[in-house]
């Protein structure tokens, strides 16, 4: 593996108070990057002082969107130790986007290695508060400059990490989310499998409207017939009915979540009747009114959240009260004891700064 050139910042910046964090506004002393040419492959990986890219107006990526991009955490446990969690399915999973983007792949290792050097250089900026996190976003965006569609003949690859705060400050806070029969974000044999830029696009306007009529997200319902749940904005969607925990089978329109693994193992450990299978909104709804249902998203970050309300067709269900359930809880609790380094790691999810994989 081509060694990492590091560049240091001659001005280091005051990383903000772990109370006063939100999500994705403040970002740390140094970036990691690293180019790609067509023959030439990736080179150059570097670390250098944070700041702003120069790009062509005619840049590719600005115009046809090739661009992908992962989000993972880096958690301080109580006993001051950094953690990575599940680092290694992240870098998989970045080059899976990639495949459908049709970006080159990169060495798994220098994806893991990019990031294990970029937060050894700036680990005063995870934040110790609990709850707290350090917050890593690897994106690949296509740097040629034409315009034309077809893919770009050069790339970049670049790392940014940054503090976020507590998603529940006080509490697990369940969400009300509106399930969608006029809008879809992505169809089977469509891109909704990778975790690229245009998918996000695509949901800005369902999801604005949803906001105007109180709710948090929305949940996508499948493209063909608008009738089997897909997931919600940046969560998959799960839910027990009676004694089965269902979710939506990966069938290439949804992402493959990391969390949704997570939750899937544990849940498998725990000895529980898992399926991973169509669902429809009628058997949700019916579930709801008859309270047979618990129901949750998962996602890096907020790890679990409840929903406390369906909206469908202009009718409001209720699920558990609006409270959040005793499964729901327990997950959360038990992925966050694991990130903190609070509880055993039985499944190898998290790696520790310093220790170099195997460790
Ligand atoms: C990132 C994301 C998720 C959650 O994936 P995690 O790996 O659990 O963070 C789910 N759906 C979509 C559309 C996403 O972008």
């Amino acid at each position: 593996m081509t060694k990492i050139a590091i560049t240091r910042t001659a001005h280091p910046k005051q990383p903000p108070a772990d109370e006063t964090l939100a999500f994705g506004k403040v970002f740390t002393d140094h970036m990691f990057l690293m180019d790609y040419d067509e023959g030439r492959g990736w080179h150059d990986p570097r670390i250098v002082p944070y700041g702003p890219f120069t790009l062509d107006p005619a840049t590719c990526v600005l115009h046809y969107g090739q661009a992908i991009f992962d989000g993972l955490k880096a958690f301080r446990g109580p006993d001051g130790r950094i953690r990575f969690f599940r680092l290694p399915d992240h870098a998989r999973r970045l080059n899976n986007s990639a495949h459908y983007l049709c970006i080159p792949k990169i060495d798994p290792a220098m994806i893991e290695e990019s990031i294990r050097a970029l937060v050894e250089i700036d680990q005063r900026w995870v934040p110790s508060l609990p709850g707290t996190s350090l917050y890593i976003r690897p994106t690949v965006i296509a740097t040629e400059t034409f315009l034309g569609v077809h893919p770009s003949s050069s790339y970049l690859y670049y790392v940014i990490v940054g503090p976020v705060g507590a998603y529940y400050k006080e509490g697990m806070n369940p969400v009300r989310i509106l399930a969608s029969d006029k809008y879809v974000r992505a169809v089977k044999g469509g891109l909704g499998a990778a975790k690229t830029a245009g998918n996000y696009a695509a949901s800005l306007f369902a999801a604005e409207e949803a906001q105007h009529a109180g709710y948090t997200q929305v949940l996508w319902l499948d493209g063909v017939e608008h009738r089997y749940l897909d997931e919600v904005g940046t969560m998959n969607i799960m839910l027990k009915i009676d004694d089965e925990v269902i979710t939506p089978p990966l069938n290439g329109a949804i992402l493959a979540g990391i969390t949704r693994d997570s939750v899937l193992t544990l849940l498998r450990t725990w000895g529980m009747r898992v399926s991973e299978r169509p669902i429809a909104i009628d058997d949700v709804i019916a579930a709801a009114k008859a309270g047979r249902l618990e129901m949750w998203g998962t996602g890096t970050a907020a790890v679990i959240s409840p929903v406390g309300e369906l909206g469908y067709k202009g009718e409001r269900y209720v699920i558990g009260d609006g409270k959040t359930g005793a499964l729901t809880q327990r997950l959360y609790d038990t992925i966050v004891g694991i990130q903190y380094g609070r509880a055993p790691d039985p499944f190898g999810w998290t790696r520790v700064l310093g220790n170099r994989p195997g460790g």
